[in-house]
């Protein structure tokens, strides 16, 4: 079986942010033929979506696997619901929020998942934690992540603290 290198994105702004992205860490490492060979810190950000929620704590982690993508997604989804998800609001508040950001060098455009993420080049909470673990990486269609980057405005996303 081929073994694929996968960057997934996590965020969470309910039930304790900070245990929840450490939570799916472990889940995704223990997801079968997959390990978790990276993680970028936690971060901090604004909510994009509704302002009249709590702030997110974001990262990235980069995963190798043999699972194929919809079985990841299958995957990621279990996790989502394994942890409480429920889904309020459009870009709204969640326990935990799975995403695959890039899958290999793929290009995937289906009905339930689309890689390189739909939003990854406009949001700064995804690519600064993806620039912290692969300076450099190139994003297929899209270009060098640290150039998306410097065309966004950054100033809402912060290393997390702990309060
Ligand atoms: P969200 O509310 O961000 O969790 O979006 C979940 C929906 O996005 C699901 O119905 C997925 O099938 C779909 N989706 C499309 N592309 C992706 C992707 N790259 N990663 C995760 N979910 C995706």
């Amino acid at each position: 079986m081929a073994t694929h290198s996968v960057y997934i994105g996590l965020g969470s702004n309910l039930a304790g942010p900070e245990e929840q992205v450490q939570l799916a860490f472990k889940a995704l490492d223990a997801l079968p033929k997959t390990a978790v060979i990276q993680c970028s810190q936690l971060y901090a950000s604004k909510p994009q979506g509704p302002q009249d929620q709590p702030d997110f704590v974001n990262a990235v982690c980069l995963i190798e696997t043999e699972l194929e993508p919809l079985m990841l997604l299958d995957a990621l989804q279990a996790i989502e619901q394994s942890q409480g998800r429920v889904k309020i609001r459009r870009w709204g508040e969640r326990n935990i929020d799975l995403d695959i950001l890039l899958f290999d060098e793929a290009v995937i455009s289906s009905e339930r998942l689309t890689v390189p993420h739909p939003q990854i080049a406009h949001r700064d909470f995804v690519l600064l934690p993806l620039a912290e673990i692969s300076a450099g990486l190139l994003i297929p269609n899209l270009g060098c992540v640290d150039d998306l980057i410097s065309q966004l405005d950054t100033t809402y996303v912060k290393p997390w603290q702990a309060t």
